[in-house]
């Protein structure tokens, strides 16, 4: 079985170009407040945590009542620390971030965070709380600058460029014709990927969140935008609760922890060194990503 599953996985990574990903995630998340199968309990309170704790508890899902998605799913991102998610397409990993965001409420089991339950809490306050790093941002046609404001829409001409000059795309907007004000889109701008999530970055950064969720590009960029974009992350990641739907072995080696989903399941959880000396389908993964480095260096 353990021979079977490590080709699965990397296969299950390599055609997620072809499912649902988390990208359409910042898109429902747009209608998302106008939808009203969420609602605030009458006595909702106001999330207000610098450095939460985020502890699924027992969680289990189906976006449809005859088949469970998530079965069972306990895990802890203690304050300020990173948890990486792997598995297979189709494994959960998306899900358990739009639980984390409220899209849905779990069927059984709780997400808590700071001990308390999501659903004792205000959407907004929640949501205020968690900026989403999509592996495919949307842009609006507008300015570039207006898309990095949609971080925070009160946030000063200054913030704004605050955030785009640690994003590392402040050179690139001031490159452009009118600058901040330059529409994007059809008729505008076209973003490469990494420009793409280096405003993604902006705009998390004006947002200031307590809770991070990343998730991973599957489109790949060049090592050395890769590289630059992973160390931007990482700093943005730096004292927030983190939660990282990876989908490449190197780039959650630093995670506090990763955890191995499979079919709904949490199979394997550890730091990178434990999850090798486990010997397990972590390890198979990455001696199967490591070989195939070998063949095709990026
Ligand atoms: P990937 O790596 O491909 O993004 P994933 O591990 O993130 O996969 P999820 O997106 O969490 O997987 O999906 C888990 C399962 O739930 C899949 O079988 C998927 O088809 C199903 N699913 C996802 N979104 C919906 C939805 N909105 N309605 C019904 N089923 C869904």
């Amino acid at each position: 079985l353990l021979q079977l599953s490590a080709p699965l996985f990397m296969l299950g990574m390599m055609y997620r170009e072809v499912k649902q990903a988390l990208t359409n995630m910042e898109r429902l998340f747009g209608l998302l407040d106008e939808r009203q199968d969420v609602r605030d309990a009458p006595d909702a309170q106001v999330l207000d945590a610098r450095r939460p704790t985020v502890s699924f508890r027992g969680v289990r899902f189906g976006y449809d009542p005859r088949r469970e998605i998530l079965q069972g799913i306990d895990f802890d991102i203690p304050a300020g620390a990173t948890v990486a998610v792997v598995g297979h397409s189709g494994s959960g990993k998306s899900t358990l971030a739009r639980l984390l965001y409220r899209f849905y409420d779990v069927d059984a089991g709780a997400i808590e965070i700071d001990g308390r339950d999501l659903r004792q809490l205000t959407q907004s306050s929640l949501r205020g709380s968690i900026a989403i790093v999509p592996q495919d941002t949307v842009l609006f046609n507008d300015t570039i600058g207006y898309n990095i404001r949609y971080g925070r829409p009160e946030a000063s001409d200054a913030e704004v460029e605050a955030a785009a000059r640690s994003a590392h795309i402040h050179d690139f907007i001031v490159h452009q014709p009118d600058g901040y004000d330059t529409p994007v889109g059809e008729r505008g701008l076209k973003l490469s990927g990494g420009e793409k999530q280096r405003v993604a970055i902006a705009r998390a950064l004006l947002k200031n969140p307590s809770i991070l969720i990343f998730d991973e590009a599957t489109s790949a960029l060049d090592s050395k935008s890769e590289r630059a974009i992973q160390a931007e992350l990482d700093r943005l990641a730096v004292g927030r609760t983190t939660l990282v739907i990876a989908h490449r072995l190197s780039t959650v080696m630093d995670a506090d922890q990763i955890l191995v989903m499979d079919a709904g399941r949490i199979i394997e959880r550890g730091s990178h060194a434990q999850l090798l000396a486990l010997g397990g389908v972590y390890a198979q993964m990455w001696e199967l990503q490591q070989r195939q480095a070998d063949v095709a260096p990026a």
